[in-house]
């Protein structure tokens, strides 16, 4: 990925997406005006930060992108393998759906989640014009998320994984993320020995690959354009948020897509 630092916030974006056709960015935590625990661009609305702070950080993000605030599309992230598909954006006074996948093919909706240890997949398909976002932490790459949105792509818009682009953004690696023996046993349990591949055991207990699990899952949907960031969220406490290494005291980035070229919007 590359980072790139403007107007006073610094994101990230994958090489394999091209700019001329989709507007992307994984925003880090630097440049808002939340303080404390959620300093500075907390996105997160649930996790105990003032209103007033989360909502003028999405405004800069917001501005930051090329995109106007109510373009805005995001769900409720329950850790499920529900696939919405945004047609327009979502009101700032409709409730947030439930879901942990997001799809559009209108270039007026910005497609908006948040993180913070769990997997973004930020997709881009440039042959039926279409983009979507995941959120993959255990419980979503246990119930291969990562292939249900695939899978609700080709289905819905026609999409063929071979020409699509999927990138794997800042989560939390294979080296710091321990789980204990219920969740080992439960990959075990649905994937048999392949999880031995994505579960490293050491004299300090379990260590889960998000990383390597989310790419194994999009390859066995077909994906073929992968990119990897490589990003450790828990081992970068100065641009993201970790709500593993923080105990839970901390806030969300947000990762953003839209059709629109950054700075094509009229
Ligand atoms: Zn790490």
């Amino acid at each position: 990925m590359y980072r790139t630092e403007s107007d006073g916030l610094v994101f990230y974006q994958f090489e394999s997406f091209d700019s001329n056709l989709v507007n992307h960015a994984i925003y880090t935590r630097l440049g808002g005006v939340s303080e404390g625990h959620f300093s500075a661009l907390n996105l997160g609305g649930t996790n105990g930060d003032n209103p007033e702070h989360v909502r003028e950080n999405h405004i800069k993000l917001f501005k930051n992108f090329g995109m106007p605030f109510k373009s805005r599309f995001d769900v409720w992230q329950v850790h499920g393998d529900t696939i919405h598909f945004a047609d327009s954006p979502r009101p700032e006074t409709q409730k947030h759906q439930p879901g942990d996948g997001i799809f559009t093919q209108n270039p007026d909706v910005t497609l908006i989640m948040r993180f913070a240890d769990c997997v973004p997949l930020i997709i881009h398909d440039p042959v039926k014009k279409v983009v979507g976002l995941v959120h993959a932490g255990w419980q979503g790459t246990l119930i291969e998320v990562g292939a249900a949105a695939i899978n609700a792509a080709v289905r819905k818009y026609g999409c063929d994984p071979a020409t699509m682009r999927v990138g794997i953004g800042p989560s939390i690696c294979g080296k710091c993320y321990q789980i204990g023996a219920d969740v080992k046993a439960k990959f075990f349990k649905k994937w048999g020995d392949k999880a031995a591949e994505f579960i490293n055991e050491t004299t300090q207990g379990y260590y889960l690959d998000l990383w390597a699990a989310n790419e194994w899952i999009l390859r066995s949907a077909g994906i073929q354009y992968l990119e990897q960031s490589h990003l450790c969220t828990a081992e970068n406490l100065h641009e993201w948020y970790s709500y593993r290494k923080e105990k839970g005291l901390t806030g969300r980035f947000a990762a953003a897509i839209s059709l629109t070229p950054k700075g094509k919007h009229g």
